[in-house]
């Protein structure tokens, strides 16, 4: 292909760089795009279906999502990836605290910053080779991503998000003492629950932006980004708290100039009337009409809820489609032929 306009920027790679490690495209070889598109992976894209979380049990999940995701890229979609990492930063929280007399806990936002790095690395790894099988060489690299709340938002005041196992009232104790924040969930035990602030900047947006020109494939702002405040001279520094991953994915969307986000879950659709008689899926659907059903209470906080909110905002802020469906519909769901599809 020789005409290439302004932004058609080719990829510089070092000498001596291989041919894997390369850009999207030799030179002059750069093919137009297709749609940019914000795909956010759910827990399920990480986990076993049961649940489990072992290394080899979230590798195969890993695996198995990269495969659909290397589907949409070599349909042509221009794919930017993010995660979740509930059950990740969950598991650290546990060695925080059966370790805490040995090694000192670590802070959430350095949870938040362990898992974009192994889910990452992961990714990255499992979407090369998806990518290679299918005789696209495309680089594909993970950005450790900052996300940036309010200092003062109320969400610190509040901390209502419940993380990590539950416990006894007399274990949970000696995490009450040090600060924690625990709510007495009855019968099951005590949980922390810690602030979850409404991301408001992807602070690493013009790095992102940049890979993306170069034609690498990013995975960004996982488990919606290391939440982090700035202060009046701009110095960044971790939040103790975690963020909604649907909520930093309709973000993300719209600091990349995405044209369309998927969120894939495990429901191939979300629900009216979700666990009664009258429970119906949702297909394509104007905004104004899936925000009436939001705000009747259709959608669960925590799980549904925050996805159609996602898709509600990005939307409403000019993107033109969101799909919420499960990992192996995403490509109908983008043609609009599956799943519940959000239009202006
Ligand atoms: P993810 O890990 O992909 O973020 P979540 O568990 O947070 O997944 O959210 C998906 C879950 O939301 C579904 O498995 C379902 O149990 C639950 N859910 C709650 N309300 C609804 C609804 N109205 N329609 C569909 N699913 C719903
Ligand atoms: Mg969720």
């Amino acid at each position: 292909m020789s005409s290439s306009g302004p932004e058609e920027r080719t990829p510089r790679p070092a000498p001596g760089t291989p041919e894997s490690a390369r850009g999207g495209h030799r030179p002059g070889e750069r093919k137009a795009r297709g749609p940019r598109t914000v795909v956010a992976l759910g827990g399920n894209a990480m986990t076993a279906p049961d649940g489990h979380a072992r290394p080899e049990d979230q590798r195969a999940a890993i695996e198995s999502a990269m495969e659909h995701v290397a589907d949409l890229i070599a349909a042509g979609t221009e794919v930017v990836l993010t995660h979740g990492n509930g059950p990740q930063v969950g598991n650290l929280l546990v060695k925080n605290e059966l370790a805490a007399r040995v090694v000192p806990p670590v802070p959430l936002d350095w949870c938040g910053a362990q898992t974009q790095a192994t889910i990452g690395f992961t990714m990255v790894s499992a979407l090369e080779a998806a990518l290679r099988r299918r005789g696209h060489e495309r680089a594909v690299a993970a950005l450790v991503t900052r996300t940036r709340v309010d200092a003062d938002d109320p969400a610190f005041a509040n901390p209502s998000k419940p993380v990590g196992r539950y416990l006894p009232p007399a274990e949970a104790e000696e995490f009450i003492a040090l600060g924690q924040d625990w709510i007495d969930l009855g019968p099951r035990g005590m949980r922390r629950v810690v602030a979850s602030p409404e991301p408001r900047e992807i602070l690493d947006a013009p790095a992102l932006l940049t890979l993306i020109e170069s034609g690498a494939v990013p995975v960004a702002a996982g488990g919606g980004g290391i939440p982090v405040v700035c202060d009046d001279r701009g110095t960044v520094r971790g939040a103790e708290a975690v963020l909604d991953k649907d909520r930093t994915a309709a973000l993300l969307a719209r600091a990349v100039g995405a044209k369309r986000l998927v969120i894939a879950t495990d429901v191939p659709a979300a629900i009216v009337g979700y666990g009664t008689d009258d429970a119906r899926p949702i297909g394509r659907i104007r905004a104004a009409e899936l925000r009436a059903y939001a705000d009747q209470g259709h959608f669960a906080d925590g799980s549904m809820g925050p996805k159609v909110e996602a898709a509600l905002r990005f939307v409403e802020s000019g993107g033109e489609r969101a799909v919420i469906t499960g990992l192996d519909r995403m490509g109908a769901g983008l043609d609009g032929r599956e799943g519940t599809v959000v239009e202006p």
